[in-house]
């Protein structure tokens, strides 16, 4: 029986798509492996976000060249990557394809039975508690420093019905945390609107979405990334107060100054976000929220850099995934000076990293003697004292809070609700 490898790069997306390429291999009887000593196929689903992940492949594709020499191996490439990229990558894979055009890989494999539309393939879930289950792809906004709208193309919504059919039989086989994906989730625009019930109470298509699967039976929760600020609607603001929905919400910021907001290209202002955030701390007092930003674009003064950490303070996020800016080939923002130096950009990092870190702490104090739903993914004794024979679980809670429990006999995907006796930084902690 023939062996595959899928190697993922970058996001969530990525994941899910390389869960779908997953179930195509099956299809064939084939097993997965991670060992590429002993794979027949390595599929390296690839990420363009960073050049370091394209160097990465680079290197891997040396070790493939010398393996094919060796065995029959079949090297793909599939995922983000420039057109330019391609032509070059093409000299070392067998395939590179789009993941969008699923077909040439079905036709690689000489498989007979072809779902051309890639997103109606049903995965190889990775865990059967959790699933991403992406609604579109693509993205209209071309942000000026992001390559997405380049390797991804235009927004492309999946139909409600292929949604809710896979959301259905997720929830019929027990998953508890259902993600909802796409590049700019929240513009989500299907064909086959008509799906939609009469007595949905909301105009907007993807509150619509989330109203559907909020309604179906079953012990799950809901969550989506990435929501763009621009299609955050009332509709959409008040969909989070379903009782489906998670508890925490991840709204890219980039910048807190709008200058460099309006030099990214990403159509709203400082004072339109902040009203945003209000709005949803009305519909959702006690809602996470979660952000990213991007230090040192090309041209950032320390004054601009100044606004985005009082405008960090003055919405006190739970968390942050903060980035230095390096230019992607073929983005407007290339074309910029990239003239913030990596010592000043570290330096810019680090000060919101510590900002961060002493804000969530305080933030976090607020869990205490609090209860909270968590969805447990590992069964530990790491870290314990031999002398102790405890088991340790961990999970997310519905804030996307990792939260460890001791000494209890919960297994993994199940849900509980815990009191919290000791609120750190990175975990809260229930005795
Ligand atoms: S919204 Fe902007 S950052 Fe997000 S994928 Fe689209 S272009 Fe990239």
């Amino acid at each position: 029986m023939s062996k595959f490898q899928i190697i993922t790069f970058g996001c969530q997306m990525n994941k899910a798509d390389s869960e779908r390429v997953a179930s195509v291999f099956n299809q064939l009887d084939c097993t997965p492996t991670d060992d590429s000593a002993v794979a027949d196929y390595i599929v390296v689903n690839a990420c363009s976000v960073r050049q370091t992940a394209i160097d990465r492949i680079w290197g891997m594709a040396k070790g493939f060249t010398k393996m094919k020499k060796l065995r029959p191996l079949k090297v793909i490439l599939t995922g983000c990557v420039l057109e330019e990229d391609k032509k070059k990558f093409a000299k070392i894979f067998d395939l590179v394809f789009n993941i969008q055009e699923i077909k040439k890989l079905y036709d690689f494999l000489q498989q007979g039975f072809v779902e051309t539309d890639y997103l109606n393939i049903r995965p190889e879930y990775s865990t059967p508690y959790h699933a991403y289950v992406p609604i579109m792809t693509g993205c209209n906004n071309f942000c000026s420093y992001c390559v997405v709208p380049y390797v991804r193309g235009r927004e492309k919504s999946r139909s409600v019905k292929s949604v809710l059919l896979e959301v259905k039989d997720l929830i019929a086989s027990g998953c508890k945390e259902i993600h909802l994906l796409g590049q700019n989730v929240n513009s989500y625009d299907p064909v086959d609107k008509e799906v939609f019930s009469t007595e949905n109470p909301y105009q907007n298509n993807f509150a619509k979405l989330l109203w559907e699967i909020n309604q179906l039976a079953g012990d799950f929760r809901l969550n989506f990334s990435a929501a763009h600020p621009k299609d955050m609607t009332d509709d959409v603001i008040n969909a989070l107060a379903l009782p489906k929905q998670m508890n925490y919400l991840h709204l890219a910021l980039q910048s807190g100054d709008d200058e460099i907001l309006k030099a990214m290209n990403r159509k709203y202002t400082t004072d339109d976000y902040y009203k945003i955030i209000e709005k949803i701390r009305k519909v959702k007092p006690d809602i996470a929220i979660g952000t990213d930003i991007i230090v040192g674009f090309p041209g950032e003064t320390e004054e601009q850099f100044q606004h985005t950490v009082d405008f960090y303070k003055k919405v006190r996020f739970d968390i942050i995934y903060h980035a230095m800016y390096s230019p992607r080939a073929g983005t407007v923002a290339s074309k910029m000076e990239d003239n913030v130096s990596q010592t000043e950009k570290k330096r810019r990092w680090r000060i919101l990293q510590t900002l961060m870190e002493e804000m969530t702490l305080e933030i976090n104090q607020k869990y205490l003697g609090k209860k909270v739903q968590v969805l447990i993914d590992i069964v530990s004794n790491e870290g314990l004292p031999s002398t102790r024979a405890e088991r340790v679980v961990l999970g997310n809670s519905a804030e996307m809070k990792r939260v460890r429990i001791f000494n209890r006999g919960y297994g993994i995907g199940q849900v509980v609700e815990v009191v919290i006796a000791e609120p750190q930084l990175w975990l809260l902690i229930s005795h």
